[in-house]
């Protein structure tokens, strides 16, 4: 039979190869398995300041290479593959990908979340043509042009004070009369000048030629339809996990996380869930090393047993 590792990680993202580094760290022969590059979600970030140990904000790409680095110094490996399927029931645990099978004594899924889309037509077609889902990644296409941000969560408020640097005028559009936003940013978006909101109010359509030139908005409390012309459209309305290489073997919550708590055990023995993936109160950076730290734990004492 091929080689078993001792732990097989399915996504490298802070959580991923924070649980990969404790592993390795203990001796454990680990393998990491990413689609694309390491840091995720993360690696999209440009400027992270809410993660201790660096005063001036650190690069979420950075950040992520550096994390990779810092698992591989202990022997961690790993490879850039999709895995297609898992078999987390079977002993030892089988992850097929495009590139191989694998096996594994422990598995750590670390598969984070994705945006959630707005849904309404030509959304998907016009990705890259005025649609996007990442103020960091595509704000600059948008520089002296007038652009909306959908949501009033958190994310949706840091992209539109990201887009107030760049863009001439930003409308945040948010479907409720408040923000579910915390309170410290509240004050920086209502100072920002070029930031307008509109609050009761949904997207029902973009109004496009080749590229998106603007929305079609209706109040949900005056029932009032109208039309913003504008550039881009950033939608920020949450995020969707990715679960769907797990779904019928491990338990999901309504949103469709995997159920587990502190501990990142799920109801297999040996399988762990770390950072956006399974249910939890907040999900940052911070706490995705955490959930790594505690999985690795758990798996130690799982193979002792
Ligand atoms: P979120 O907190 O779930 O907010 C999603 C927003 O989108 C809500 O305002 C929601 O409206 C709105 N929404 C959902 N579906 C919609 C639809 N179909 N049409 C229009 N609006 C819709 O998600 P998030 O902002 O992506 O944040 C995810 C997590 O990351 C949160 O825990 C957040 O605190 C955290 N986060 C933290 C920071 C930070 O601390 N610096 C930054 C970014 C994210 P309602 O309010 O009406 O439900």
């Amino acid at each position: 039979m091929e080689k078993v590792y001792d732990m097989i990680v399915i996504g490298g993202g802070p959580g991923g190869y924070t649980a990969a580094l404790y592993a390795a760290r203990a001796g454990l022969s680990t393998l990491v398995l990413e689609r694309l590059s390491p840091g995720g979600q993360m690696a999209l970030t440009h400027q992270i300041d809410n993660y201790p140990g660096f005063p001036e904000g650190v690069d979420g790409f950075t950040l992520g290479m550096d994390m990779k680095a810092g698992a591989e110094r202990f022997g961690a490996v790993t490879r850039l593959t999709e895995v297609l399927s898992v078999d987390l029931k079977a002993q030892p645990k089988r992850v097929d990908s495009d590139e191989g099978t694998y096996y594994g004594r422990t598995v750590v899924v670390a598969t984070g979340a994705s945006p959630r889309a707005l849904g309404v037509p030509g959304e998907q077609e016009l990705v890259g043509r005025g649609v996007s889902y990442c103020a960091t990644c595509d704000g600059m296409f948008y520089r002296g042009k007038t652009v909306a941000v959908v949501g009033g969560g958190n994310s949706a408020v840091a992209e539109a004070l990201v887009l107030s640097r760049i863009a001439k005028k930003v409308i945040l559009i948010h479907r409720r009369d408040t923000l579910r936003a915390t309170k410290l940013y509240h004050k920086s978006l209502l100072e920002a000048p070029n930031v307008e909101i509109c609050w009761n109010t949904v997207v029902t359509g973009l109004d496009y030629d080749q590229v998106l030139t603007g929305l079609e908005v209706e109040n949900v409390v005056t029932g009032e339809r109208s039309a913003i012309a504008c550039d881009g459209l950033f939608i920020s309305v949450g995020r969707k996990p990715a679960t769907g290489l797990v779904a019928g073997q491990l338990e999901l919550d309504q949103g469709g996380y995997i159920v587990a708590d502190g501990s990142t055990r799920t109801q297999i023995p040996g399988v762990y869930a770390v950072g956006d993936v399974r249910t939890t109160y907040l999900r940052q950076v911070v706490t995705a090393v955490a959930d790594g730290a505690v999985a690795a734990h758990q798996a130690e004492e799982h193979l002792l047993r």
